[in-house]
């Protein structure tokens, strides 16, 4: 890092504290002189050249899950681990993998159009006519279906545009929905519209959501053209993710399996995914009520709700095949504590050619590996054992991980240190999720890596984000507390059975904000034109995050004390209960304000007669909820990080020479984040078992916090909410108890 700008970091005493706190956890005690600069002399070794190398080789075809490329890339992968002096191996599992047998959707009234669901070949760009490699457009997981039905518009498809078609009295029941791509995962769409009674439900992409309104469509620009189309899984993975047919359990080839009449996470009516060229005549031919303001996309009709008069019938027949996984595992041998394991991952399988999608993460974590190859032939031996993982199947359901984190908890449960997922990156500002005990070594490196467009460190000019974009709170804690905040990880990619299954503490870390890649998303044009065209042209970026995580990864592998820091965890904690407190107080005001306006009369006095919307009903302002254990936990564990603190810094000059001690510590560590599950689950999924972080039950990939408590508030299950809080505050408090029990290892 430029030494000018640490003095400008460090000019005030909050920032003093968060710098030397984080110098001293994340380095200081891999003492010896020799280790010290690795991973400053890693950071020298990436090249952009070879990561726009490994992306072209890796999309050059199409290559999903169960293609004959995806195996290509398997073993190719598997070729240059080797090659750089990894110990490397494939792993495989059978998995459950629905591929189109027949699609076809038509109008019926008030006029015929067959929609073509065709994405055309673009002269210019060469991958794009791969034809009979493709997967046609189609969302994995939708269930076989002939239906015949009125359409109904339902804007985003989520719980809350339901209330809104309830308020004008229309019904989705027997109908097929048509909902926009946007404002939610796309299998919650499905999911909700099936649980008010549609029969079929298409997806399509508005425009002025990733096309036209927001830049130039593909060729042109990197947006979304009128043929574009969305593919990806509609798999209820809120409820859990991986193989349907093997839940818990690796997908090896002897594991019991499922009847298909068991599985619960397929959806319950037939989906497909189209793109507004297909759409608009379908979303034109509607007429009922008007839609309101944001419900309107960017079309040149007027938005109707409906119901019909367009009736469509859309008929979807898969092939349920079971298909290998191919999983690369790379692994380097860690010198003095080979049972720890760090573990770093991304997907190689792609919805089509996916250069942006996975192969801007795959690439650059590829180059990582490529460089601590090379840092080991310069006589680097890393502390403890790395993993380098090149996932299968993520798009269909994070298959490769999951099944793979299934297949070896056990083994995860005793030795997994930490997980660095990364998948589709790009240009501009890093941002890091994850566990909140991994904050400060994200913040420690991220001040150590140079920006390749501003040459100051990317947590520079992450902060500087924060304070341009931030709310009023958010511009303080970026200018004043020692640390940027990480976000919370919700779901969407490799991290989720690591971090909500098996409370292995996860990290993701991309870069992002300037390019959108939204506009190729899972279409047939993300690929290497697209790419070098609008994208991370020169693959700068993809340098920076192979720089960022590989840094990380030296950092864990090397510190002789695992560099956890738990005041951090412990202060997003208490901002998640104070968030928890507002919810229920914003509810309870809400409540109370609807039901008085109800009294008053003023939904009667500002309807207008010609549109009429019903009044919404009275409801019971919901109850005073106890969240005294909640806090009372909170504050517990806030005391025991600061006393682990104060105990690590007071020991830390004859731990570094205490072999037996710092075993002792780290082992206990290793099983911090763990104390934050639990083996009973979340209420209605059991497969989720961090209390503090899930995806979202009806958002899909968004994060959840306290996802017990959260979603019983919200799903107005009070009594559920009262006993959530009571299993967090136990939670928190066997997470104090272990970091008390090792600051007394350390008196
Ligand atoms: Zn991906």
């Amino acid at each position: 890092m430029d030494p000018a700008d640490m003095d400008d970091e460090m000019n005030t005493p909050q920032r003093t504290r968060g710098l030397v706190a984080a110098a001293i956890v994340g380095v200081s005690l891999s003492v010896s002189a020799q280790n010290a600069g690795w991973d400053a002399k890693f950071r020298a070794i990436p090249d952009p050249k070879n990561i726009g190398e490994y992306m072209k080789r890796m999309s050059a075809r199409p290559h999903h899950l169960g293609s004959a490329y995806d195996r290509d890339n398997a073993e190719w992968i598997l070729a240059k681990f080797k090659e750089w002096g990894w110990d490397a191996k494939i792993e495989t599992y059978d998995v459950l993998f629905p591929t189109p047998k027949e699609r076809s959707v038509e109008m019926v009234a008030p006029s015929a159009f067959k929609l073509k669901l065709e994405e055309p070949a673009m002269a210019s760009d060469p991958t794009s006519g791969q034809k009979t490699e493709q997967l046609p457009s189609f969302n994995a997981y939708s269930i076989d279906g002939d239906v015949t039905a009125p359409l109904v518009y339902v804007n985003y498809g989520r719980p809350q545009d339901y209330d809104e078609l309830d308020r004008r009295g229309i019904s989705v029941r027997g109908a097929i929905v048509i909902a926009r791509y946007g404002a939610s995962w796309r299998g919650i769409k499905p999911k909700v519209a099936a649980e008010h009674g549609a029969i079929g439900c298409l997806i399509y992409s508005d425009p002025a959501d990733d096309g036209y309104v927001v830049d130039e469509v593909f060729p042109d620009g990197p947006m979304r053209n009128s043929s574009g189309v969305q593919r990806g899984s509609v798999m209820d993975m809120p409820t859990y993710p991986g193989d349907p047919l093997t839940p818990g359990v690796g997908a090896t080839p002897d594991a019991k399996r499922l009847d298909m009449k068991d599985v619960t996470t397929l959806t319950k009516i037939p989906v497909l995914p189209i793109s507004y060229a297909d759409a608009q005549p379908l979303l034109a031919a509607l007429r009922g009520p008007v839609v309101p303001g944001d419900w309107r996309g960017a079309l040149p009709i007027t938005y109707h709700f409906g119901p019909g008069p367009s009736r469509v019938h859309m008929k979807l027949a898969f092939n349920w095949n079971r298909v290998p996984i191919y999983n690369v595992v790379a692994r380097m041998q860690g010198s003095t504590y080979p049972d720890e394991w760090v573990i770093r991952g991304n997907h190689h399988d792609a919805w089509v050619n996916g250069a942006q999608d996975p192969g801007s993460g795959m690439s650059a974590v590829l180059e990582e590996a490529r460089a601590l190859g090379e840092l080991a032939k310069q006589g680097w031996r890393p502390k403890r054992t790395l993993l380098y993982i090149a996932w299968d199947g993520e798009e269909e359901a994070l298959l490769g991980s999951t099944e793979w984190v299934e297949d070896h908890e056990k083994d995860l449960r005793e030795h997994a240190v930490a997980y660095l997922n990364s998948d589709g990156s790009g240009r501009g500002f890093f941002s890091p999720s994850g566990s909140h005990s991994l904050e400060q070594l994200v913040n420690s490196v991220a001040r150590d890596v140079e920006d390749p467009e501003t040459k100051m460190s990317v947590w520079k000019r992450a902060q500087a984000r924060r304070i341009a974009n931030g709310s009023k709170d958010e511009r303080s804690d970026a200018r004043s507390r020692g640390d940027l905040r990480i976000a919370a990880l919700g779901s969407g990619s490799d991290y989720s059975a690591f971090l909500q299954h098996n409370g292995v503490p996860s990290l993701d870390l991309r870069f992002g904000g300037f390019d959108t890649s939204d506009g190729v998303y899972h279409s047939i044009y993300d690929d290497y034109y697209h790419f070098t065209k609008f994208l991370d042209t020169d693959f700068a970026y993809g340098r920076a995050l192979a720089q960022v995580a590989g840094s990380m990864m030296i950092r864990l592998a090397d510190a002789d004390l695992l560099p956890f820091e738990y005041t951090n965890l412990a202060d997003t904690v208490q901002t998640y209960v104070k968030e928890l407190e507002t919810l229920l107080k914003d509810r309870q005001d809400a409540v109370r304000e609807r039901n008085k306006e109800i009294e008053e009369g003023v939904f009667t006095a500002v309807n207008d007669p010609r549109r009429p919307l019903e009044a919404p009903k009275s409801e019971t302002v919901p109850p005073a909820l106890n969240f005294a254990p909640l806090e009372n936990a909170a504050n517990a564990l806030t005391q025991a990080s600061a006393r682990y603190q104060k105990a690590v810094d007071a020991a830390r000059p004859k731990l570094a020479s205490n072999a037996a001690a710092l075993r002792a510590v780290n082992a206990r560590l290793m099983q911090a984040e763990r104390q934050l599950t639990d083996d009973a689950g979340l209420p209605k999924r059991p497969w989720y078992r961090h209390l503090l972080y899930a995806p979202g039950y009806y958002t899909g990939y968004a994060v959840k916090t306290m996802p017990g408590v959260r979603e019983a508030i919200e799903q107005k299950e009070y009594a559920e909410a009262d006993s959530e809080i009571v299993r967090v505050a136990r939670a928190l408090d066997r997470e104090a108890a272990l970091l008390d029990s090792v600051t007394s290892l350390l008196r």
